[in-house]
C-alpha cells in the first residue's frame, strides 16, 4: 500500500486556469479532495472516476469551529493510506488557515506538501489592471485580513505603520468591515485622496470592480451592493488600472453565452468565448448517433463507392465514415478515385487531417453555396454520394440532380436529443442570456422542443438567438424567436465575430 499524504493545494483565485501544473498533476490522481468554498468547480473535473469530494465551504461567518472537524478528517484520510488533496482558494498559506492545517498534520506526522498558488491578493488585482508594486509607484505592499480572529481580543493590525509606511495595502476579506479599515488607515495619517478600489469575484466572468479614493470607497461600495468574495487595494497603483485594466476590457467580458453544441465540440467553443471574457453556460442540445439498421451503406461499402464525387456536409461526418468503414476492416482509402466536395472551411480541415486532398469547398458555406458554386458542367452525367446527417436537408441532392447528376444521399449519423437537455433547459429561463448561440437547425428544434417539454414554449421568443447562418436562423424564426446576431460566414469564427461586433456597438 501506498502511503498516505495530503497535499495542500493552492487553487488560485477563481480563473481555473490559475492552478499550478503541479496541483493539477496532484488532482488528477488523488484519491480523496477536501475542497473550499471558493474553489472553481471546474478544477474537479481534473479528477479521476474515483475520487472522493469532500465539502468543508466556510463563509467568513465565523464558523471556525470546524477547523479542527477538518483537520481530523485530513489526518484520517492519510492514515487510511490515501492520498489526499488539501485544495484551497489562492494560496494555502495566505489567510487560508493552511498553516494550522499543515502543523495539524506535522503533529500527527502525517507526510504532507505545500502547493503555493496564485493568491487572490496579488492575482486579484492583476485581473483589475493594479500592479501591486511598480518601480516609480509603490514598492512595498503590505496583506492584511479585514476579519480577524475574534478570540484575539485587540487588533493586532499596527494600522499607525500600515498608513504611512507602506505603499499598496490590500486588505482581504474587506467586505464588512471596509469603513472600519478606511476609517483606521485615514485617522493613522492616510490621505482621503489615496486611490482604492474594491474588486468582487475577480479573474472570473462576474468580476466587478469599484473604484474611488479612501474618501469615497466606503459610499460607492454599498451603492454597488459589493458582496463577498472582494479584494480592496490602496495606493496610488490603483491608479494605473485606467490603462491597464485588460480583463475587463475583453471583447465578449461580463456577457452571458449559452453553448448548445454537441458536448465533443462544445468545449472548444466554450473556451474560446472564455477567452474573450464571456460567462459561459453549456447546454449541449446535440447528440450524434449512429444510423439505425443502415442498409443504404452496408450494401455500398460491399463494394466501390462507384461515384465521381463524394461530398461532405459537415466536420462530423467524415469521422463517422471513418468509424463506419472500420466496422467493415476498411478506411479511407475506400474513397480512392473519388474527388471530394466539402461544404465549408472546418469541413474541409477534418477531412484533409486525415491526409486526404478536398477538391472542392464553396464560397458560401451552406448547400445553397455549394449548389451555386459547383462547376454545372463537371456535375453532367457524374455519379455522387453526400455524406450527411440523417436529418439533413435536400437541398443539394435535389439540386444537383437536377443539373443531371446522379446523385444518392448516405446517411451516416443521427442528431438525437440529449438525455440530460430536458432537465438542463431550466437554465433557460433562470438567468438571462446575452446570446444564445445555435449552429444547426436541429439544435434549435431540440432547444424549442425542450422549452414546450417544460411548458414554456413562448419563452423562446424571448430568448436572444445567435446563429450560425441563414439555415439556422430561419428555423429560429419559424418558432417566432428572435435572431440577435447572425454569423456572415457560417463557422464558429464567424459567429464569434458577430458576438464579438455587436457587444462593441452596446
Ligand atoms: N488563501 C486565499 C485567501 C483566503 S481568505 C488567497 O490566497 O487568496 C478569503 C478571501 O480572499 C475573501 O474574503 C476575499 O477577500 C479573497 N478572495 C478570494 N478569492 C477572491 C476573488 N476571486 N475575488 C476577490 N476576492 C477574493
Amino acid at each position: 500500500m501506498t502511503r498516505g499524504a495530503v497535499y495542500l493545494v493552492g487553487a488560485g483565485p477563481g480563473d481555473p486556469g490559475l492552478l499550478t501544473v503541479r496541483g493539477q498533476e496532484l488532482l488528477r490522481r488523488a484519491d480523496v479532495v477536501v475542497y473550499d468554498h471558493l474553489v472553481s468547480p471546474r478544477l474537479l473535473t481534473e479528477c479521476r472516476g474515483h475520487t472522493t469530494f469532500v465539502y468543508v465551504g466556510k463563509e467568513s461567518d465565523g464558523r471556525a469551529a470546524r477547523q479542527p472537524a477538518i483537520n481530523a478528517r485530513l489526518v484520517r484520510e492519510a492514515r487510511a493510506g490515501k492520498q489526499v488533496v488539501r485544495l484551497k482558494g489562492g494560496d494555502p498559506f495566505v489567510f487560508g488557515r493552511g498553516g494550522e492545517e499543515a502543523l495539524a498534520l506535522a503533529s500527527a506526522k502525517i507526510s504532507y506538501e505545500i502547493v503555493p498558488g496564485v493568491t487572490s491578493a496579488i492575482g486579484v488585482p492583476a485581473y483589475a489592471g493594479i500592479p501591486v508594486t511598480h518601480r516609480q509607484v509603490a514598492s512595498s505592499v503590505a496583506i492584511i485580513t479585514g476579519h480577524e480572529d475574534p478570540t484575539k481580543g485587540a487588533s493586532s493590525i499596527r494600522w499607525q505603520h500600515l498608513a504611512t509606511s507602506c505603499d499598496t495595502v490590500v486588505c482581504l476579506m474587506a467586505v464588512r468591515q471596509l469603513p472600519m479599515i478606511v476609517h483606521q488607515l485615514m485617522r493613522h495619517g492616510a490621505r482621503g485622496t489615496t486611490p482604492c478600489a474594491v474588486i468582487e469575484w475577480g479573474t472570473t466572468p462576474a468580476q466587478r470592480t469599484v473604484s474611488g479614493t479612501l474618501r469615497t470607497i466606503i459610499g460607492m461600495a454599498r451603492r454597488a451592493c459589493v458582496r463577498p468574495p472582494a479584494v480592496l487595494v490602496v495606493g496610488a497603483v490603483v491608479a494605473l488600472r485606467r490603462k491597464l485594466k485588460w480583463f475587463e476590457r475583453k471583447p465578449l467580458f461580463g456577457r452571458r453565452i449559452l453553448v448548445t453544441r454537441a458536448s465533443e465540440k462544445a468545449e472548444r467553443f466554450a473556451k474560446q468565448l472564455e477567452a474573450l471574457g464571456a460567462q459561459v453556460e453549456r447546454l449541449p442540445a446535440i447528440e450524434l448517433a449512429p444510423v439505425a439498421h443502415n442498409g443504404v451503406f452496408r450494401e455500398m461499402v460491399k463494394d466501390s463507392p462507384n461515384a465521381d464525387w463524394v461530398f461532405f456536409t459537415s466536420p462530423e461526418g467524415v469521422g463517422w465514415l471513418t468509424r463506419m468503414l472500420k466496422r467493415h476492416r476498411k478506411d479511407l482509402r475506400w474513397l480512392s478515385g473519388c474527388h471530394i466536395g466539402a461544404i465549408g472551411s472546418t469541413t474541409a480541415a477534418a477531412i484533409e487531417a486525415h491526409g486526404l486532398h478536398v477538391d472542392f469547398i464553396p464560397k458560401h458555406f451552406s448547400q445553397e453555396g455549394m449548389l451555386r458554386d459547383f462547376p454545372q458542367r463537371v456535375s453532367r452525367g457524374k455519379r455522387a454520394l453526400i455524406f450527411s446527417a440523417q436529418e439533413s436537408r435536400d437541398v443539394l441532392i435535389n439540386g444537383l440532380r437536377r443539373q443531371g447528376m446522379r446523385v444518392m444521399k448516405v446517411p451516416i449519423y443521427r442528431n438525437v436529443v440529449p438525455k440530460a437537455l430536458t432537465s438542463g433547459a431550466g437554465m433557460l429561463f433562470r438567468e438571462p442570456f446575452d446570446f444564445v448561440t445555435v449552429t444547426s437547425a436541429s439544435c434549435v428544434e431540440h432547444l424549442y422542443e425542450a422549452l414546450r417539454a417544460f411548458g414554456k414554449a413562448p419563452l423562446f421568443r424571448r430568448l436572444r438567438f445567435a446563429s450560425i447562418g441563414p439555415v439556422t436562423s430561419h428555423r429560429v424564426r419559424a418558432h417566432g424567436g428572435r435572431i440577435a446576431v447572425e454569423a456572415r460566414r457560417s463557422t464558429i469564427e464567424g459567429l464569434m465575430d458577430a458576438m464579438v461586433k455587436r457587444a462593441r456597438t452596446r
